[in-house]
């Protein structure tokens, strides 16, 4: 079966046929531009090997297209009246599974245990963009076999996890994309892509997991609890930052002797560091003692 969605006309009937009501709430924008599809479904590089897992499968447009392309693709679409839809939209695709589920409460790596051996997987979606952070950190943070993540997301959040130091954008979730994987930025979506229209820009980034981290750290935990105490008070010192933070409890004296002897200039905020920085810092932190 050959994708018939991802055009006005596609959606709009299936849309009718069913009476769907947008839920506002779900960050409900469906795709409706094929080039933006086989953009996508290009960059994720995916082969007859791989197990896909889709989230938020919407009525099945770009699942469509996924099982095309893949072995298997697993589908977490957590409205409910959209199950039907798709079981209509899918029919003609056996190696597609709808799961009725909210991602967040998806043990995701148990999934690619039971579907896949435990070998990585590649997550491809057009993502719900309230929750875009938690379910990007949520796969990275949960010992999930990765290969790849691309995902259209707000434009504003695709340049906050590609960007270095020095610029506005730079924060806590650029540092963990990078630590995790190299971002690739592979399309801009203007709003007229979707159906309805998103108030926003969207833009697709390709996540492409590191095989070995590109810092060496003792302590994960504590180079983000570094990173986030950095940059909670963005206007503030670095020092002062790791002073304040509730999640740390080193002595104000260590912290500057640690600063000092990471070579960091007095004053320097938090916003300044890179990520091998924080790695310096954390693990001179974690060596000396009080
Ligand atoms: N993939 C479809 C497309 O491209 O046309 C729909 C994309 S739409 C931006 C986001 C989808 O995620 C919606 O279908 C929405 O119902 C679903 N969704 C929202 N929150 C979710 C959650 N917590 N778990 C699973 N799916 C969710």
């Amino acid at each position: 079966t050959a994708p018939y969605l991802g055009n006005p006309k596609g959606t709009i009937e299936v849309l009718q046929k069913y009476d769907f009501v947008f839920q506002k709430k779900y960050g409900q924008n469906f795709l409706i531009d094929t080039h933006v599809l086989d953009k996508i479904i290009d960059a994720a590089h995916i082969t007859k090997e791989d197990f896909v897992l889709e989230i938020g499968p919407g009525i099945g447009t770009m699942t469509q297209y996924l099982a095309q392309a893949a072995g298997k693709v697993y589908a977490v679409e957590i409205d409910k009246t959209l199950i039907p839809i798709l079981e209509d939209t899918l029919q003609g695709f056996p190696n597609v599974t709808i799961l009725n589920e909210d991602i967040l409460k998806v043990d995701i790596k148990k999934l690619a245990e039971e579907h896949n051996a435990g070998k990585p997987i590649k997550v491809v979606a057009n993502l719900p963009y309230y929750i875009t952070t938690p379910i990007i950190m949520g796969l990275f943070e949960g010992d999930v076999p990765i290969a790849s993540i691309t995902v259209m997301v707000q434009k504003e959040v695709a340049d906050r996890m590609q960007v270095g130091p020095g610029t506005k954008d730079y924060g806590a979730l650029s540092l963990a994309v990078q630590y995790y994987a190299d971002p690739y930025i592979v399309a801009n979506v203007p709003p007229n892509c979707f159906m309805p229209r998103p108030k926003v820009g969207s833009a697709v980034i390709r996540l492409t997991r590191h095989k070995e981290p590109p810092v060496d750290v003792k302590d994960e935990k504590l180079m983000f609890r570094l990173i986030r105490a950095s940059f909670n008070q963005r206007r503030k010192t670095l020092a002062n930052g790791l002073n304040n933070s509730p999640e740390l409890s080193f002595t104000k004296e260590k912290i500057q002797r640690t600063i000092e002897a990471c070579g960091f200039r007095e004053g320097i905020r938090g916003e300044a560091l890179t990520l091998a920085d924080f790695a310096r810092l954390a693990n001179a932190l974690a060596d000396t003692g009080d």
